[in-house]
């Protein structure tokens, strides 16, 4: 569709809002300078507030809580802080949540000429692509029965940059080439949303709709009301995410609260990833009311049927696959209708059977039911009879409490419900992001 127009994102209602974020975008290190100045002007007027932009709340100013400490250093605060934010991602909800393991998503990134701006380097259209790409190998990691397709937004139009995939390899591979994805027009957020929704509107209900826009710009060139396209997304479920790189945009933010996503804008390079990077596990699924009386929102699980393939041997006699018409001798057979595709999970093309393997069903497992977040020892009366090393890493624990820090534990310890064995801080995150398994308990 060609645009008609560019419009300053719904000028009646949300002009203020745009032109103070235009007037002084206080983001990154080279407008740092500027930003301050303008403040500074400000505080003539009126005592300059804190927080000078609404999308500051959620970040914290890291070098206004830094403290030396007695030798003057800022080690220990700095480690104190990077302890802090870990424990802060892993005391997030662990009770039985229903999360959705089957994950569609759509990344949509913007192609325009905004993202050669180079406020994050080397630019960031290159840090987009760098983080794209590792953000889509933790996904899958992650999400071994999700797929993702990619979308493009340059020049007003929205083009399918990547079909929707469950193969790491090829989603990676339709975003390697550099020179294909080179930025360029305005980026069109309707255009690319409604390509997006029209991809996943074919999708069964057990399974996610997620978008994911990664926008630099702060304009955008709709040819119809991009508020319809919202309404419509709402309607189908399509859950939207921005995570944007210059400044809050109303619609963006619309966006992503009518539809139950995150948004985030990045001040830096590091929170951009942060920012990413929080959207890789599985999304709470929404709480659906269902009209039984009783008014609860935890609805009976839907069943649905699924197939293990038989995989043929190396040396099997060649044969087409259904897949991509090619002659292969590797291949799985589908259980029901024994047809032969390449590669699994995928959905059987003949018969429409869900196909994964065993394996790709117990990595989704662990988001189910996590492992139980550790409590922190808080004292060192606590501290069990004959426990000086982390059970994990064998590393010994610190002789002397540190001063106690909300959410840390002075002693440096921190215990699991289950098997009351001490862990380390490192273990502790490692536990609870990587393994998915304490190693006391084996739970
Ligand atoms: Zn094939
Ligand atoms: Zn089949
Ligand atoms: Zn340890
Ligand atoms: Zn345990």
């Amino acid at each position: 569709m060609p645009p008609k127009h560019i419009d300053d994102m719904d000028i009646d209602s949300d002009y203020s809002d745009i032109s103070i974020e235009l007037g002084n975008i206080s983001k990154g290190r080279n407008r740092k300078g500027k930003a301050t100045d303008k403040r500074k002007q400000d505080k003539g007027k009126a005592k300059a507030k804190e927080q000078a932009y609404t999308w500051e709340a959620s970040f914290t100013r890291s070098w206004d809580t830094v403290q030396e400490d007695e030798a003057g250093s800022l080690q220990t605060s700095v480690e104190d802080l990077m302890a802090r934010g870990r424990r802060r991602r892993l005391l997030a909800p662990a009770s039985a949540i229903r999360r959705t393991i089957i994950r569609h998503l759509i990344l949509i990134l913007d192609l325009s000429s905004a993202m050669m701006d180079r406020d994050m380097r080397p630019t960031r259209f290159d840090l987009m692509l760098q983080y794209a790409r590792e953000f889509i190998t933790e996904w899958f990691d992650q999400n071994p029965l999700g797929q993702i397709g990619v979308v493009g937004m340059r020049a007003g139009l929205g083009e399918r940059i990547g079909e929707m995939s469950g193969n790491p390899q090829e989603v990676l591979k339709s975003i390697s080439d550099r020179i294909k994805l080179e930025p360029t027009g305005e980026p069109s957020l309707q255009n690319a949303i409604e390509i997006a929704c029209g991809t996943m509107s074919h999708l069964p209900t057990h399974s996610s709709r997620e978008i994911l826009i990664i926008f630099g710009s702060l304009t955008t060139c709709d040819p119809g009301n991009i508020h319809d396209t919202l309404e419509s997304c709402f309607k189908s479920k399509v859950r939207i995410s921005v995570v944007a790189l210059a400044a809050e945009m109303k619609i963006c933010r619309d966006l992503c609260d009518k539809t139950g996503g995150q948004f985030g804008v990045a001040m830096n390079e590091g929170h951009f990833k942060d920012l990413l990077f929080e959207l890789v596990p599985p999304p709470a699924q929404r709480a659906i009311t269902r009209t039984a009386g009783t008014g609860t929102t935890n609805p009976a699980a839907d069943l649905m049927m699924m197939g293990f393939p038989t995989r043929l041997p190396d040396a099997s006699p060649r044969s087409l696959c259904v897949c991509h018409s090619e002659m292969k001798s590797q291949g799985f057979l589908c259980p029901r209708c024994l047809s032969k595709v390449c590669d699994v999970p995928t959905d059987c093309d003949i018969c429409g059977l869900m196909i994964v393997s065993s394996p790709h069903l117990a990595r989704s497992y662990h988001h189910l039911f996590p492992v139980k977040p550790y409590d922190a020892v808080q004292n060192e009366s606590d501290i069990l009879e004959g426990s000086t090393a982390c059970h994990a890493c064998a590393r010994p624990f610190p002789t002397k409490a540190a001063p106690a820090k909300e959410g840390l534990s002075p002693v440096g310890r921190y215990r699991c419900p289950d098997c009351h064995n001490d862990f380390c801080s490192e273990c502790d995150v490692f536990v609870h992001d990587v393994v998915h398994c304490c190693p006391g308990c084996g739970k």
